[in-house]
């Protein structure tokens, strides 16, 4: 019974891995000094969304922010 629930659980992190790794590139802007900027597929890994918003470190000011997501443009 354990593992089945384990293998379970293994499934649904592959899955989120994958859909996240073949998701659109998303882009953040941050609210402090207004650079726009986008972040690696790992660091998108360890990033979580609430609401269309997300909270990353900004690369120009090294500060932490609540950014608004935005879908990259090609
Ligand atoms: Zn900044």
């Amino acid at each position: 019974m354990l593992g089945l629930i384990l293998l379970l659980v293994g499934i649904a992190v592959i899955l989120i891995v994958l859909a996240k790794l073949t998701t659109k590139k998303f882009e953040y802007k941050c609210p402090k000094c207004g650079e726009t900027f986008s972040l690696s597929t790992v660091q998108e890994l360890f990033t979580f969304e609430i609401m269309g918003f997300s909270p990353v470190r900004c690369p120009k000011c090294k500060r932490w922010s609540v950014s608004p997501i935005r879908v990259k443009q090609k």
